[in-house]
């Protein structure tokens, strides 16, 4: 059975509140920390 995740950061799977406004702001699926990390080091 998958379950929707749609909290759930693709680089911590960790559930956060703010994974889903990232992905619509940004595009990416992770929470602040993870688009502090891709702001500091971006791909
Ligand atoms: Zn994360």
């Amino acid at each position: 059975m998958e379950e929707l995740q749609d909290n759930i950061c693709e680089e911590c799977k960790n559930e956060e509140e703010s994974v889903k406004n990232n992905l619509i702001i940004s595009g990416f699926k992770i929470c602040d920390s993870c688009k502090l990390s891709k702001t500091i080091f971006p791909a």
